[in-house]
């Protein structure tokens, strides 16, 4: 599951050309908390996304709308926006999330202190490398 965070942000603008259909784009930026699924601890992913809608009002405009324009349906004369915007950011969603690198303190460190952050993970793959080769 996902959390969105709040501090998203969502610049949008609408448009019509003659004759063609109402269009709202723009750009999506949130944050959501997820889970890693490395090391099931949450992790916070970025989204950023753009919105390419166009607006219409009925199934049949949605079969002959533009196929660059995310179709959004008009019910009874609204738009949803805020939930339109939150099925958008849905969609930007990661199926698989992770930390760029899972340093939460889930691999023990058999010996703190004694070697410097940097060379701290080959130090554990060389010790589990020579139990193995033992
Ligand atoms: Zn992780």
């Amino acid at each position: 599951m996902a959390t969105l965070l709040p501090g998203g942000q969502a610049t949008v603008r609408g448009s019509r050309e003659p004759y063609g259909p109402r269009v709202v784009s723009g750009e999506l930026q949130c944050e959501a908390s997820m889970t890693c699924q490395r090391c099931l601890q949450p992790v916070t992913v970025a989204l950023q996304g753009s919105i390419h809608w166009g607006l219409v009002f009925s199934e049949r405009e949605m079969q002959s709308l533009d196929q660059d324009l995310d179709p959004i349906l008009i019910e009874e004369g609204q738009l949803f926006l805020r939930q339109a915007i939150e099925d958008e950011m849905v969609l930007l969603l990661p199926i698989m999330p992770m930390h760029e690198s899972c340093d939460n303190g889930w691999i023990p460190d058999p010996e703190p202190g004694d070697v410097s952050e940097k060379e701290s993970p080959f130090a554990v793959l060389a010790a589990l490398k020579n139990e193995q080769g033992s």
